[in-house]
């Protein structure tokens, strides 16, 4: 898929970095659809709102952009700490595409993350800019990829191939439910459901579960009921239809 297009003269005069978000934000409107309804294009947004790049003309999802030749599957730099974390608490926080692009302007991977996924526990501070720089002490954040299961990254495009819309649109549908959870909430539903898929096997017991408590205890450093904690979000999943209690008292995911 060639990232290439008609970019302006000004644009041409502009940075790299610059060019390269002007040729994929141009990309994205021409290839990209909506995953959480069957409008086949998304448009970008009106004004140049800082982190809102796109919306679904039919059903007003927001998406952002963040496109980059170097693929970091760990963390991604994002803006400022402060706006992100006012807007996951506010549940403004965006749907994000992440995009790979190659050197011959190339869209080799697509990443999107539904907006249900970000929490406080996966937004790293960074540290604040120097007193010489232009914005000095402004703090910006990393996403921590690592933070956010599985089901939450979903291939758009893979290896220079895009993924069939429907199993996209089907996979942002199995997770939607999470958005209905309040954001103070979700973040815990989300943690647990990382916990979960890093055991590694679709059928697990409460205790494998248990070996975790020490990582949820330290993405929740305030709270002194973690195992309750844990329990009340295995109900939540399983009412959320990601997940099933079996008769043996062991737990089963649904793919
Ligand atoms: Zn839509």
């Amino acid at each position: 898929m060639n990232l290439q297009c008609s970019i302006d003269v000004a644009a041409a005069y502009k940075s790299g970095t610059q060019i390269a978000r002007v040729v994929s934000e141009h990309w994205c409107g021409r290839e990209l659809y909506c995953p959480a309804c069957d409008s086949n294009q998304i448009l970008p947004s009106r004004v140049n709102t800082p982190g809102l790049d796109f919306t679904c003309p039919r059903c007003d999802q927001v998406f952002q952009l963040k496109s980059s030749r170097i693929w970091n599957p760990k963390k991604i730099v994002d803006a400022g700490y402060d706006a992100m974390i006012r807007a996951i608490r506010s549940d403004r926080a965006p749907n994000l595409l992440v995009l790979q692009y190659t050197s011959e302007w190339y869209v080799q991977n697509v990443l999107l993350i539904p907006r249900m996924f970000f929490s406080e526990s996966v937004i790293e501070k960074r540290k604040p800019l120097s007193p010489t720089a232009r914005r000095a002490g402004w703090v910006g954040c990393k996403i921590l990829l690592s933070g956010i299961p599985e089901d939450g990254k979903i291939a758009v495009v893979s290896s220079g191939t895009p993924e069939p819309r429907e199993q996209v649109r089907r996979e942002f549908e199995r997770v939607r439910g999470l958005g209905k959870l309040p954001p103070s909430l979700r973040g815990w539903t989300v943690d647990v459901l990382n916990a979960i898929r890093r055991l590694g096997k679709s059928q697990f017991s409460l205790q494998e579960l248990y070996q975790l408590e020490p990582e949820l205890q330290a993405a929740h450093p305030h709270n002194r009921n973690v195992r309750p904690k844990m329990r009340q979000q295995l109900q939540v999943l399983r009412d959320l239809r990601l997940l099933d209690f079996t008769d043996k008292g062991t737990y089963r995911l649904r793919s």
